[in-house]
C-alpha cells in the first residue's frame, strides 16, 4: 500500500482542498502519512497569498529532494494556488518535481499519483523524468470539492460551496489564481452537510474566497411576500440551517459589500448562525480603500459593524488589516490605527503588504520601506492584542457554551473547544467530552484564549 504526505500551506479553502485529495488517494488504497520520510508520494497544496508562504513552499521542497536518494522512486507534487501561477516553471527550476496541479484540478490528482508512481516503480531507475503539468480551467470544478475524511469524534467540518473571486482587489493574487466566482447548488450543499451531520458533524463552515456573493451570477435573488430581498447566499443559510442535528453554522470569508439588510437580518433571526462575523477591513483610511479597489468607506464599515452589533448583540468582529500598502502615509495608517481602536475587534490578523507578481499594486509606485512595514506591524498588533484581552476578561465568571474539538494541541494535557463567537477555550477534562457542547465556567483570559472549568 503507497503512502503520501501532504502538507498544507494557507488558508481553510487549502485545508478543504488537501481533505479532497487525501479522501481519493485514500479511496484508491493509499496511506495517508504524517512521516515525510515514510512516503512515496509527497504533496505541497501551496499558497500565493503572500510571497513568505511561496518561498517557505519552495524551500521544503528543496529539502525534501534528498529522501529520493534512498526512495527513487518518491513522487513529489505542488499543488494549488502556486502551482497554479507558476505552473511548468516550477518543474523547471526544481529538478525533481513530478507534479504540478492548479486550483481546479484537484480532483485529478489521484489520477496523476497513479500515473506517476507506476512509471517510477516499473521502470526502476533512479531518475525516470515524467512530468505532469495541469492548470487548465475546468467548468464546473466547484462541485468536485465534496468529500471528508473525518477523524473518529470529529464534530467540525469546513464546507467548499464556491471557488473564485471577481472583485480584483489591486493586492491580491487570488482572482489569478482561483479564477472566477462559481457556485455549487443549494441542492448539493445541502446534501454534503447532511451527510457530515449524519457521521456526527455538529458544525459547518461554509467556504468561499467570497463567501457572501455566493451565486450571484447562477441564482437569481427572491422576493418574499413582504417584499423583502434574499440573496441566493441567505437562501443558502436558511436551507443549511433547516437541516436537523445540525447545530452551528459559520461562513467565510465574507466582503464587506455582501452584508445587505438580508444577510444582516438573517445573522440576528438564525440561531445556528455562529455569533462572528470574519470582516476584512484592510485599511482604515478611504484613500487607501479606493487605491486597494475595496468599495467601501471606512465610515461605511464602522456602520455595518453597529448594524451587525445591533442583530446580534453577543457578535464578535474580527478582521484582516494589510499595513504597508503603496502610499500608504502616516496619516492614512493613523487613521487604520484609529478605527481598529474604535472598533475594539476580538481579535485580527495583522499582514505587512506582500508584492504578489502581477497584480496592480506591486507595480504602483511609493512602495513602502520594510522597517515601516514592520513598525506599524507591531504597533497596529499592540492595539489588537490589547483589544482582544478586554474583549476576553469580560467573560471571565461568565459560562459560555463550547463545542469540544479535543486535545488543545499546545497543551495535549487539556481539551479544547469553541464558543459560538468563535473564542478558543482551554479547559481540563476527558476525551469522552470531545464532540459535545456543554457549558464551560471561565475563570481565566489570557490573551486570546479563555480557560475554566466544565459548569455544574
Ligand atoms: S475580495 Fe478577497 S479574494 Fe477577492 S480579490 Fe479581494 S482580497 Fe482577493
Amino acid at each position: 500500500m503507497p503512502s503520501v504526505y501532504i502538507k498544507t500551506y494557507g488558508c481553510q479553502m487549502n485545508e478543504r482542498d488537501s481533505d479532497q485529495v487525501a479522501q481519493m488517494l485514500a479511496a484508491r488504497g493509499y496511506r495517508l502519512t504524517r512521516e515525510e520520510t515514510d512516503a512515496d508520494v509527497i504533496l505541497l497544496n501551496t499558497c500565493s497569498v503572500r510571497d513568505m508562504a511561496e518561498q517557505k513552499a519552495i524551500g521544503k521542497m528543496g529539502m525534501l529532494r534528498k529522501l529520493r536518494a534512498n526512495r527513487p522512486h518518491l513522487v513529489f507534487g505542488y499543488l494549488g494556488c502556486m502551482a497554479q501561477s507558476r505552473g511548468a516553471e516550477l518543474t523547471a527550476s526544481s529538478g525533481h518535481v513530478d507534479l504540478v496541479v492548479g486550483t481546479q484540478k484537484f480532483h485529478r490528482v489521484a489520477d496523476y499519483v497513479d500515473e506517476l508512481l507506476r512509471a517510477k516503480l516499473e521502470a526502476r531507475i533512479d531518475d525516470e523524468r515524467l512530468a505532469i503539468v495541469d492548470t487548465d480551467e475546468e467548468e464546473g470544478s466547484q462541485n468536485t470539492i465534496r468529500e471528508h475524511s473525518l477523524e473518529d469524534g470529529q464534530a467540525t467540518a469546513f464546507v467548499s460551496i464556491m471557488q473564485g473571486c471577481n472583485m480584483h482587489c489591486t493586492f491580491c493574487i487570488v482572482p489569478a489564481t482561483r479564477g472566477a466566482e462559481r457556485s455549487r447548488s443549494i441542492e448539493s450543499i445541502v446534501r454534503e452537510v447532511r451527510e457530515l451531520v449524519a457521521r456526527g458533524v455538529k458544525e459547518v463552515t461554509l467556504l468561499g474566497q467570497i463567501v457572501n456573493l455566493y451565486g450571484r451570477h447562477e441564482f437569481p435573488t427572491t422576493t418574499d411576500q413582504a417584499g423583502r430581498k434574499k440573496s441566493p447566499f441567505v437562501l443558502l443559510l436558511e436551507a443549511v440551517h433547516e437541516i436537523e442535528g445540525l447545530r452551528r453554522l459559520r461562513f467565510t470569508s465574507p466582503h464587506p459589500i455582501g452584508f445587505r439588510d438580508d444577510l444582516v437580518e438573517a445573522i440576528g433571526r438564525l440561531p445556528k448562525v455562529a455569533a462572528h462575523v470574519h470582516l476584512p477591513l484592510q485599511s482604515g483610511s478611504n484613500r487607501i480603500l479606493k487605491a486597494m479597489h475595496r468599495a467601501y468607506t471606512a465610515e461605511k464599515y464602522v456602520e455595518l459593524v453597529s448594524r451587525l452589533r445591533q442583530a446580534r448583540r453577543d457578535i464578535a468582529i474580527t478582521t484582516d488589516i494589510i499595513v504597508g500598502f503603496p502610499g500608504e502615509s502616516d496619516s492614512d495608517y493613523a487613521e487604520t490605527r484609529v478605527l481598529t481602536e474604535q472598533i475594539e475587534f476580538d481579535n485580527a490578523f495583522v499582514f505587512r503588504y506582500s508584492p504578489r507578481r502581477d497584480t496592480p499594486a506591486a507595480e504602483m509606485k511609493d512602495q513602502v520601506e520594510e522597517d515601516v512595514k514592520q513598525a506599524r506591524n507591531q504597533d497596529l498588533l499592540h492595539v489588537i492584542n490589547a483589544s482582544a484581552r478586554r474583549t476576553g476578561e469580560r467573560l471571565i465568571g461568565k459560562n459560555v457554551e463550547i463545542l469540544c474539538e479535543g486535545r488543545s494541541k499546545t497543551n495535549p494535557n487539556r481539551l479544547m473547544g469553541r464558543t459560538s463567537s468563535n473564542k478558543i477555550v482551554v479547559f481540563e477534562g476527558a476525551d469522552h467530552l470531545t464532540g459535545g457542547i456543554f457549558d464551560i465556567h471561565v475563570t481565566q483570559a489570557n490573551g486570546f484564549s479563555l480557560y475554566g472549568t466544565p459548569a455544574r
